[in-house]
């Protein structure tokens, strides 16, 4: 076997690779046609950040069975290419957890104890003991923002200094929560109620620049904010302002919308600790990601076991095609409930109709997972790790199948369980293998699962699709589908606002759903943004 090693990582990578014998290339740095032609005979291709697996690269390696990312993310691997050809990726999520976590506390401390101001003055030789008063953590609040794998370590560690620990994160189950000791709140009692925030979050659309002016008003005045997750989730400007007024007493920052950074002006406040997005660069942290990913390789060219994947179908290629247009329903249906449900998910069924019942129901569940977690989790949810990933946020997953075709060939329905209750879709695949939702919370309502859909749950009364039209049309809105169900609880309302797919960026602001809330027989009004 030949392992090329493209980036720098450390030699106990290789280590296992040597004993067995293998052949291991580790030239790190050169030109993409010396890399091509070491490639033209290896087996497997690890990478960190550097290296950018690309269509051309994987071309040149036509025996490559895996390819590695030691790290999490996998931006620089064309992983459409690698499922393609039927290469293996591979990653070490959360490996760097630890190191994070410990990072963030040095960052509270340095911020609450002005470690590293006072450093500084020793250092040009003054003794300034009087300007150095900090305050204890002891007894003090910390809002944790994300229990995912970070955000959980940091908890564990906030104990050790006595703190109290609140939480907002509504995806993580109650659970979760319970065997931290943790209560989980609203984003705005956390902020009340915390003297340090800390971020643990990933940047997406809906969490970009999460913690602006309003946000910070309504923070407890000298509130700390640590950020070790992602630059864009502050808005930088209105952090300078608020720690000009005194709101915000200190921040601690490792990450920065631009790195490094433009807003010079915040990172030179006093009141601000700034490292260069090292939290994750630990001795230990860049071991165990060496050897995690090594291990990962070696297993799998050795024994074919499959671990930390995030493209594998355990399918054949046949019965992926086949499986493929179900895989895409299960994927938006996943997606579509979870951004319908308030509460964070304790448990989803899922059951098959039809043709269905007797398929590989692996990938489906798969799908529905990586739907349902596509808008919260910021590492790699693929199919073959989808499952595990439910595990570890105490969801249970309940399956059931019937070969009853219903109205459609095959169907799928899928109900999510939270504290307030469930949420339940259906859907089926449309020619030309086009999802569709057919049913929610029981009432039968048939629209296109793609785009931006308005779900308006109102009284079933006249009158009230004119108004909802005519709300549509004030905000310049072309409506492309609207799809109407009566059940026994009210009537259901689907708004489809993508029209032919040449406007995909429509966008509907909270005016519009804000006078759809308005209109007097409406109960409810949801935004779903899917794929
Ligand atoms: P994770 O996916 O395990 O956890 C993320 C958590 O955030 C999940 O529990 C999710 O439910 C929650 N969440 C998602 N959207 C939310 C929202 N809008 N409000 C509240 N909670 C929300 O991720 P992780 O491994 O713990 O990483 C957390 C962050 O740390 C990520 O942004 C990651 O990129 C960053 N990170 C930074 C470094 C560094 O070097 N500074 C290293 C590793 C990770």
């Amino acid at each position: 076997m030949k392992i090329v090693i493209a980036d720098a990582l450390p030699d106990s990578s290789s280590e296992l690779f040597l004993n067995n014998g293998w052949e291991v290339d580790a030239e790190t740095g050169r030109p993409i046609e010396q890399l091509k032609l070491a490639l033209s005979n290896a087996d497997a291709l690890m990478v960190r950040s550097a290296t950018k697996v690309t269509t051309e690269l994987i071309s040149a390696a036509p025996n490559l069975k895996v390819i590695a990312r030691a790290g999490t993310g996998v931006d620089n691997v064309d992983l459409q290419e690698a499922s393609r050809q039927g290469i293996l990726v591979v990653n070490a999520p959360g490996v760097n957890s630890i190191s994070v976590a410990e990072h963030t506390f040095a960052l509270i401390l340095t911020v609450a104890r002005s470690i590293a101001r006072a450093d500084f003055t020793m250092k040009e030789g003054r003794w300034e003991k009087k300007s150095f008063q900090g305050t204890e953590l002891r007894g003090k609040t910390l809002g944790v923002i994300g229990l995912g794998r970070i955000g959980q370590e940091v908890v564990r560690r906030a104990r050790a200094f006595e703190m109290n620990v609140v939480a907002y994160d509504p995806y993580i189950s109650e659970q979760v929560a319970k065997g931290l000791r943790t209560e989980l709140l609203s984003l705005d009692q956390v902020c009340q109620q915390s003297d340090f925030i800390t971020l643990h979050i990933p940047s997406t659309s809906g969490t970009e620049n999460l913690f602006n002016k309003n946000r910070f008003d309504q923070c407890k005045q000298g509130v700390c904010i640590i950020n070790t997750a992602r630059g864009s989730l502050i808005d930088q400007e209105a952090l300078f302002d608020a720690i000009k007024s005194e709101q915000v007493a200190g921040a601690g920052l490792d990450v920065f919308p631009t790195e490094p950074p433009t807003h010079e002006k915040l990172v030179r406040l006093p009141q601000v600790v700034a490292t260069p997005h090292i939290a994750a660069s630990t001795k230990e942290a860049q071991e165990l990601v060496g050897i995690e990913t090594a291990t990962c390789v070696h297993d799998f060219l050795t024994n074919g076991i499959v671990r930390n994947a995030v493209n594998f179908p355990s399918v054949s290629p046949e019965e992926f095609s086949q499986l493929q247009p179900y895989s895409a329903l299960a994927e938006q249906l996943g997606d579509c409930l979870a951004q319908l449900a308030s509460d964070p998910i304790k448990g989803i069924g899922i059951r098959y109709y039809g043709e269905l019942a007797g398929t590989n129901h692996d990938i489906l569940v798969g799908a529905v997972l990586v739907g349902l977690f596509r808008s919260s989790l910021s590492s790699t949810v693929s199919l073959v790790n989808a499952r595990s990933i439910a595990e570890q946020r105490g969801i249970e997953i309940i399956e059931s199948h019937s070969s009853r075709p219903r109205n459609y060939t095959s169907l799928i329905s899928l109900k999510l369980i939270t504290d307030s209750g469930e949420r339940w879709a259906e859907g089926a695949v449309f020619e030309p293998g086009e999802p569709r939702l057919v049913l929610l919370d029981g009432v039968e309502v048939e629209i296109p699962l793609s785009g931006s859909l308005v779900v308006i749950r109102n009284d079933d009364q006249p009158g009230v699709i004119g108004e909802v039209g005519s709300i549509f049309g004030d905000h310049n809105l072309n409506i492309a589908t609207f799809a109407l169900g009566r059940g026994r609880a009210g009537a259901i309302g689907i708004v489809n606002i993508q029209t032919n797919g040449d406007e995909p960026n429509l966008e509907v602001d909270n005016k519009l759903l804000k006078a759809l809330r308005d209109i007097k027989a409406v109960q409810q009004v949801d935004l779903v943004k899917l794929k």
